[in-house]
Parts: structure tokens; sequence; C-alpha cells
């Protein structure tokens, strides 16, 4: 049976944290390790420049350590081929192709792009950049020059894919059927708060635990948790609903040790103190093994380069096809 082919990526930004973990990681693990899958992950280092067009430097020495989050926590390259968006010269071509097929109108009424310019008011001000504006485009063409056929994404991401969708059928109903049309498959996992509650995590929140964090940078960060604000006292009630330890030793702590997290917070038999520490504890046996992969790593960057050109040359004989078949339906393919 032919293995589908999952295209996903992710910004080299920033080392990758455990929201990155439990809402995309796992998942790609779990699905290159059923074998029915073909997956490929894109390091997207110009959809990075999109948003950190000033700070190129940020955006290259992230790649490998994005590369070196993905190894440690089990995406294996024999695998899951990775490779690094700007080294395809292919999406870039496609992504001028498409433009022609998307109005600047449908862009600023996609949900994902709208609130992502909301949040970075800062660097834009009042006026988006083309290339931030535009960055579906580019985006899908990264999948269909891979011809994806599954995209596995948060419910938040849903309007990029229908967006790439749209993009491939006005492409197909022009030039011909050439173009595969990808399918979101929404993934299981979920998004994880910020250890200070924030829907979202992040450095610039300072509220993430990143896999590569040590031990006492865990059990720092664990400390600065936001607990329930109604308990002064150990034996003051508590409510682990409102308590972020409480929904990080969801994550984190078996199901038996949650129970009682809970039972005793209720009861006012747990001081915030010891819960915490419980939970850190909890979270570096959890990281202790993805840090030991990653040492591995830190220590071997020629394997991770090896990685990265092997990927890349793999990712990019394919989009030399798609090439081709796309010259061809546009009628751009002089002299051959
Ligand atoms: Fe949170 Fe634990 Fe304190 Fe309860 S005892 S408020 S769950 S830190």
């Amino acid at each position: 049976m032919e293995k589908k082919r999952i295209v996903t990526g992710d910004r080299p930004t920033g080392r990758l944290h455990i929201g990155h973990y439990f809402g995309s990681l796992k998942n790609r693990v779990e699905m290159q390790n059923t074998g029915e899958y073909d997956p490929y992950i894109l390091v997207a280092d110009v959809q990075a420049l999109t948003d950190n067009f000033n700070n190129p430097e940020k955006v290259r020495k992230n790649v490998r350590e994005v590369v070196m989050d993905y190894l440690s926590v089990g995406i294996d390259p024999e695998k899951t081929t990775i490779y690094i968006q700007s080294m395809l010269p292919e999406v870039a071509e496609l992504t001028v192709f498409y433009s022609n097929l998307v109005t600047i109108a449908r862009l600023e009424r996609n949900p994902t792009v709208k609130t992502e310019i909301a949040q970075k008011r800062e660097l834009f001000g009042e006026s988006v950049t083309y290339g931030f504006l535009g960055y579906p485009v580019s985006q899908a063409a990264d999948i269909t020059a891979l011809e994806g056929k599954i995209v596995p994404v948060g419910e938040d991401q849903l309007p990029l894919i229908e967006q790439c969708r749209e993009i491939v059928r006005k492409f197909n109903s022009i030039y011909g059927e050439v173009l595969v049309e990808p399918e979101a498959v929404l993934s299981k996992e979920k998004r994880i708060k910020g250890l200070d509650g924030n829907e979202k995590m992040g450095k610039s929140l300072g509220n993430a635990i990143y896999l590569s964090d040590s031990e006492e940078e865990v059990n720092k960060k664990v400390m600065s948790a936001v607990t329930d604000p109604n308990r002064i006292k150990k034996d003051d009630l508590g409510n682990p609903d409102i308590c972020m330890v409480s929904y990080y030793h969801n994550l984190f702590t078996d199901k038996d040790e949650y129970k009682t997290v809970c039972e005793e917070c209720r009861a006012g038999k747990r001081g915030c103190v010891a819960c915490k520490k419980q939970l850190a504890k909890n979270i570096n046996k959890t990281l202790e093994p993805i840090r030991e992969k990653r040492k591995y790593y830190e220590e071997r960057p020629e394997l991770v380069d090896e990685i990265l050109i092997k990927g890349t040359e793999k990712a990019r004989e394919t989009a030399k096809e798609t090439m081709k078949k796309v010259k061809k339906a546009m009628k751009l393919d002089y002299f051959e």
C-alpha cells in the first residue's frame, strides 16, 4: 500500500518547548512510527524571516536547534525526511505562480493571518508586509511542492490549509489536474497553556519550559508557576482547577498520583511548594531521555548537518518533479 505523504514544519525562531511537544511533536513521532505515512518536516526558515527579516542570525542559529529538538524527541531521519525550506528554490517559484491565484482581500480575511498580524503590531505597526500577508501562499507551495496529502494541524491552523486547497483547486481548474489537494487532519494533541496561565506559551512571555532546559531551569520555572491565589496557608482549602501546577501535573503525573494531588489540595492537606517540587521531578523524568539524546547530537553537529543535507536533497528531487509538471501545465516549459 502506498504510504500517505505528510508535510509539516516549524518556523525556526527559537528552541521548541513542551507546548510544541504536546501540540505536534508527539503526534508526529506516533504517525511516523505507524509505518503508514511518508512524513516530511520542513524547517521553515523563509517563513521565519517573514516576521524576523531584520534578524537573520536568529533564524539561522535556530535551524539546527529545532532539528536537534526533533531528533531528541524521537523523530527518526530514517523514517522522516527533514529539510530546509530555503534550499528548495522550487518553493519560491511556486509561491510566485500561486500569487496570481489568490486575492489580497482573501489573504486579509484569513483568520489565522488576521490573529497573527494583531499579535505582531509591534513589528508591523499599522501596515503589514507583503511577505507576511502572503505566507499562506508560500505555505501552499511548501505542501504542494512535496505533493503532501495530509497536513496534521491544530484547529487554529485550519484556515491555512483551506487557503492551500483553494489555490490547488484554482490552479487545477485553469491549468489542468496537476497539483495534489491536501487534507487537513486535526491533530489529537492539544494546545498547552503557559506556566502563568496564558493561552500562549513562548519565549517573549517567559512562561515556557523548553525541551532542552536543564533540571535546574525546570525546577526554577516550576517554582514560578501560578497557583490558586486564594491559598495562603497550607491548610487553606484549594482549587486545583484554577492552578497551573495542577494543570501541568495532569500532563506529567500518572493518573492515580494526579488524583491524590487534587484531593489533597481540595482538603488543604498539601503545600504548594511540595506540590511544585513533585511536579518538577515528574517533568524532569520526562525530559531526561530527551536531554540525553539532544546532548548526543550537540556533541556531533556533523551528524545534524548530514541529516539535513540528505533530507533536503531528497525533498528537492520531489520538488523538481512537481515543478516540471507545473511548468508544462503553465506553458513555461521552454526548450524542453
Ligand atoms: Fe496548586 Fe498544588 Fe497548591 Fe493545590 S496544592 S493550589 S494543586 S500547587
